[in-house]
């Protein structure tokens, strides 16, 4: 993602600004200044319009923050950049209903702000049509562009296409008669048949915009899904199916060097370490062994340089589960129970070959 600058957080959710946002904002005041020869006070109202821009978004990706928060899932943080805001959420609600109102709550927020500008503009009997060709010089002015600015972020998140919340909304109410991928795959195919139709109408009416943003949805729509979809397979298999029932017990006593030589002839690389008691003491990473291999090492006994972390899953987990307690745990292999007893072992490879296999 690059480098981003924390400007403040609210709710514990920190917010950040991408660096390349503020080469965008010397743009616009290039773009005010030099090319739509804005006066000063023309320019004020311009770059406030930017602002309020980046704001609206802001406040869109709170909406999807704060609903996730209510169902317990956390937010690392709030990225702005210049193509757009996200909220990086823990994970993504496991419930269809619960993924569908965290998804409309982004655009909602931006439909509550245009419907209180509305109102305000309303009651002061200010025209609210599509400001064309212009540029806000009052109050009332910014007020319209800000209004109309909301409208488009609502309607544009509504697009029903991945990454957008539109596609999430249609996947959630699509999961609740369908199983999560199916319900995906349909909701991308969905994304990509609009995206077409925009490609089409875009080269008909001669409309870059338009084309760009049919193009960067046809890319996105499948890239998204095929990450969901690579997910739920993760969660759908159990780890029985990549299970290394035959695995070596190295003793914490043996000699690095035997390891080393056991391991030459055998796809095993990582292992888990067991005491004279038979007991999992520690694991013993391929990492560790390579930065070893050295011949005063060699003869060192496997305690001397083994990792004290080990992890344990029951036979019943999913391989997602195994992916994810060797990621968070920084664990290179992980013990299988089955009724409280050791019955194999799974690593990363393991878990790297399944994905690639998917
Ligand atoms: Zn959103």
């Amino acid at each position: 993602m690059g480098t981003s600058y924390h400007i403040g957080s609210y709710a514990g959710i920190p917010v950040k600004l991408h660096w390349s946002l503020g080469l965008l904002f010397l743009f616009l005041i290039y773009f005010g200044h030099e090319i739509v020869q804005l006066d000063s006070i023309g320019l004020f109202w311009f770059l406030f319009l930017v602002v309020s821009l980046f704001l609206s978004v802001i406040l869109h990706e709170f909406g999807h923050a704060l609903v996730a928060k209510k169902y317990g899932i956390s937010t690392k943080d709030i990225i702005l950049s210049p193509i757009g805001g996200i909220a990086r959420l823990e994970h993504i609600p496991k419930k269809p209903r619960q993924e569908l109102i965290v998804a409309a709550a982004g655009p909602l927020v931006n439909l509550g702000i245009a419907s209180i500008i509305f109102l305000c503009l309303f009651i002061a009997q200010h025209p609210l049509s599509i400001p064309i060709d212009s540029y806000p010089s009052n109050f009332k002015e910014f007020l319209r562009f800000v209004f109309w600015l909301n409208i488009v972020l609502f309607t544009f998140n509504l697009i029903p296409a991945f990454p957008m919340d539109g596609g999430r909304i249609l996947r959630a109410l699509l999961s609740m008669k369908m199983d999560a991928v199916k319900a995906t795959k349909l909701a991308s195919m969905v994304g990509k048949f609009l995206a077409l139709v925009m490609l089409v109408v875009a080269v008909i009416k001669m409309h870059p915009v338009l084309f760009a943003i049919g193009i960067a949805i046809m890319y996105m729509a499948g890239s998204e899904s095929k990450q969901v979809i690579r997910q739920e397979k993760l969660k759908n298999a159990q780890v029985q199916t990549i299970v290394n029932n035959s695995f070596t017990r190295v003793s914490e006593t043996d000699m690095i060097s035997d390891v080393i030589s056991n391991s030459k002839n055998s796809t095993e690389k990582n292992f888990l370490v067991f005491d004279h008691l038979g007991t999992v003491v520690g694991s013993l990473p391929e990492l560790f062994l390579k930065n070893y291999d050295s011949e005063e090492f060699l003869s060192n006994s496997v305690s001397s340089i083994m990792s004290s972390k080990s992890g344990f899953l029951d036979a019943s987990a999913s391989v997602m589960d195994a992916y994810e307690m060797l990621n968070d745990q920084g664990l290179a292999i992980v013990g299988v129970n089955e009724g409280g007893s050791l019955v194999g072992v799974v690593d990363r490879d393991d878990v790297a070959a399944f994905i690639d296999g998917l």
